[in-house]
């Protein structure tokens, strides 16, 4: 029978590996707490993702138990990182919705001031939509100099990120195009 790396993992003592891993990420996963009985898939979900940092697309795998991320670690079978991550993928895991240090509240400091505010979201939308209108119309050029219709504001530029998605990548081209920008960006192109 032919087994390939992924499946060969899976059969052999590599898997224990992957416990032990496991088991030190997390001290809560205890090896004490798994019958060996049971096989791995009853305790930990394992996902598949694709690293949303850059456009290498290296793909990674996700474990998790009872709703929490326990473990991301580069998949051995993908054709691109085999395994293999790079310093920025192996920070994935604080991506993850479970994070604690992640920030789930708007926090503002107002121009000139040194501390954070707590703010709520509807707030922060209306004033981030306020200064985009005010900006674009106080800059707004409709036709050039030699009398083209250009529609364009020069006082705006967006740079995305690679934890945007496709689909928010689409959406932020659609809007800031609508409003004239020409500054549009993305950090994994610079
Ligand atoms: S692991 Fe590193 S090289 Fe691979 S996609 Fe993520 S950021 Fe890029």
């Amino acid at each position: 029978m032919e087994l390939n790396r992924r499946e060969f993992l899976k059969a052999s003592g590599a898997g224990v590996g992957g416990v032990f891993l496991l088991g030190t990420l997390n001290p809560d996963v205890a090896f004490a707490k798994t019958p060996k009985t049971l096989p791995l898939k009853k305790h930990f979900g394992e996902g598949y993702t694709i690293c949303p940092y850059d456009g290498s697309g290296c793909g990674f795998l996700v474990a998790s138990q009872n709703g929490k991320v326990v473990n991301v670690e580069g998949d051995p079978d993908h054709p691109v990182n085999r395994g293999g991550n790079c310093s920025k993928g192996a920070t994935m895991r604080q991506l993850s919705a479970d994070n604690p240090w992640r920030l789930s509240k708007v926090l503002y400091r107002k121009p000139g001031g040194t501390d954070w505010e707590e703010k709520e979201w509807d707030w922060a939308i209306d004033r981030i939509a306020r200064n985009i209108k005010d900006t674009r119309d106080k800059n707004f050029t409709a036709t050039d100099s030699n009398g083209n219709l250009v529609n364009r504001t020069d006082a705006i530029g967006n740079f995305g990120g690679s934890a945007l998605d496709n689909e928010e990548c689409y959406l932020l081209s659609k809007l800031t195009r609508a409003l004239g920008v020409v500054y549009l960006e993305h950090h994994a192109r610079i």
